[in-house]
């Protein structure tokens, strides 16, 4: 026999009374004695519903813990470390380039200390902000001016409002981009104040397309790498170099948006070559604009580097000062920007390059070491199996190169999606959730981006799943 709900709710604790259990006084010294109230409250208000349906109260101890559970998962920082194994190496979603060490301490270090910013430390006056990376980004480029900002888009986007306000700018129709996350060409066009002009078709576009739509309203001339698709087939595109002798013909200025954008020759890492910053420089671009954190591997940010005179008109742009970068970022920067300095040690002291070089071989090598370990946890309910796949750089980078790989392969011997699904999700909530993908009926983890095996492992023991449980 159950009990009607009014005397049920009876026998609901206070709060007072619930302030009094065991663990309160130890939640209250560590969130603050507010925060415990309100979270009891929460717990009490959801009980109260759940009498109303039937529910039995539970014991004040109980429901002490529950309320300290929600705070300790409030507290949980939601931006929280995983383990990438989706194989895409700069993974936007997961935050892209994963920084060198190097890059990690500078910016540590600004952040404890007060850092000469915008102060010259000679004379005593105010500095400047871009002095601290503009020799070092114009020795890796060869270009004569450089200036930082929040990311390629806020590069892209400056460089427009500053050289094309109330004017043109031209593009060719194949290469009017969107990159994910609502990155629209000609939707950053109009944002800018720039009137885009298309010119040539999606497939091909020829010098006189160019030469032939350069009025005195024209701001200027933009060539945009295509990041993340191959225009392929009966095609046709006009060439930086050429782009830039009609630019200076004609005296407008030609701006290359480069995308990723990388410092060195990929060729020398298994990789295949990228134009690199230097080249789109000395191909004649009077301004190239690319990302910190692509293939550069580097903190977020936004580079825009060519003739000194656009540069002193970006300077005096006020949107400049919305989108500039703060002191971590310069600092994280100029470390991972020094690495480059030594091209023999940067393939092991930049973590981008280290993951896109680690050779498949390697890889299988280390999904024969953790097949054991994966096979004894989840054997029973899954067919474990080490694979060959294939990586992907991400970011747009190489839109269409893959790097071969190594997988760790899970299917349900059931054939079941669901339980897939459910492996997937349990793989989630682990302590250090870990991302895989699915690919034809079987969870996929791929090991390239995997460098610490024994915390990989370690976590792996919290994996319960379908009331099986690791540790058991
Ligand atoms: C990625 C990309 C951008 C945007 O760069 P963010 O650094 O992500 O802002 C702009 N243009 C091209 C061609 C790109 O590939």
């Amino acid at each position: 026999m159950t009990s009607p709900p009014a005397s049920r709710l009876r026998s609901l604790p206070s709060v007072d009374r619930m302030l009094k259990t065991s663990v309160t006084p130890a939640a209250v010294q560590r969130f603050g004695r507010q925060a415990v109230t309100d979270a009891i409250r929460q717990v009490l208000d959801n009980v109260r519903q759940a009498c109303r349906s039937g529910a039995t109260v539970p014991e004040p101890e109980d429901l002490a813990a529950d309320a300290v559970a929600r705070l300790e998962a409030a507290e949980r920082s939601s931006l929280r470390p995983v383990f990438n194994l989706t194989g895409t190496v700069l993974h936007t979603n997961l935050g892209r380039a994963l920084l060198p060490a190097e890059a990690i301490e500078a910016a540590r270090a600004a952040m404890r200390e007060a850092v000469a910013l915008e102060f010259d430390i000679e004379t005593g006056k105010r500095g400047e902000r871009d002095d601290h990376l503009r020799t070092l980004i114009c020795e890796l480029t060869g270009a004569e001016d450089a200036t930082v900002v929040n990311n390629n888009a806020a590069a892209v986007l400056l460089v427009l409002n500053t050289l094309a306000l109330g004017r043109e700018a031209i593009v060719s129709r194949g290469e009017l981009i969107e990159i994910g996350g609502s990155f629209r060409m000609p939707d950053i066009m109009g944002r800018a104040g720039a009137k885009l002009v298309e010119v040539g078709t999606t497939n091909r576009t020829h010098p006189k397309d160019y030469a032939s739509a350069i009025r005195p309203e024209t701001g200027l001339l933009l060539k945009v790498h295509t990041s993340n698709y191959r225009v392929q087939g009966f095609t046709a595109e006009v060439s930086a170099r050429e782009l830039s002798s009609i630019a200076k013909t004609r005296g407008v200025p030609l701006v290359h948006d480069l995308g990723s954008g990388t410092l060195i020759d990929l060729a020398g890492y298994g990789l295949r070559n990228e134009p690199t910053v230097r080249e789109a420089v000395a191909d004649g671009a009077d301004l190239v604009t690319f990302s910190g954190d692509k293939l550069l591997g580097g903190p977020q940010a936004g580079f825009i580097v060519g003739r000194r005179d656009l540069l002193a008109e970006i300077s005096r742009n006020p949107m400049k000062r919305a989108l500039r970068v703060d002191k971590l970022r310069l600092a994280a920067l100029e470390a991972t920007l020094k690495l480059y300095r030594n091209p023999e040690r940067l393939g092991q002291r930049l973590p981008t390059l280290r993951l896109l070089a680690r050779p498949a071989s390697e890889i299988a090598a280390q999904a024969a070491r953790l097949f054991p370990g994966l096979a004894n946890v989840l054997g029973e309910a899954f067919t474990v199996e080490i694979v060959e796949c294939s990586s992907q750089i991400g970011s747009g980078a190489l839109p269409l190169e893959t790097i071969p790989s190594a997988a760790i392969a899970l299917t349900a011997r059931s054939g079941s999606g669901q339980q897939l699904e459910a492996l997937a999700a349990a793989l989630r909530a682990l302590p250090v959730p870990v991302i895989g993908r699915i690919e034809k009926r079987a969870l996929i983890l791929d090991l390239r981006c995997l460098e610490d095996e024994a915390s990989f492992i370690a976590n792996l023991a919290g994996l319960s799943f379908g009331g099986f449980d690791a540790m058991a």
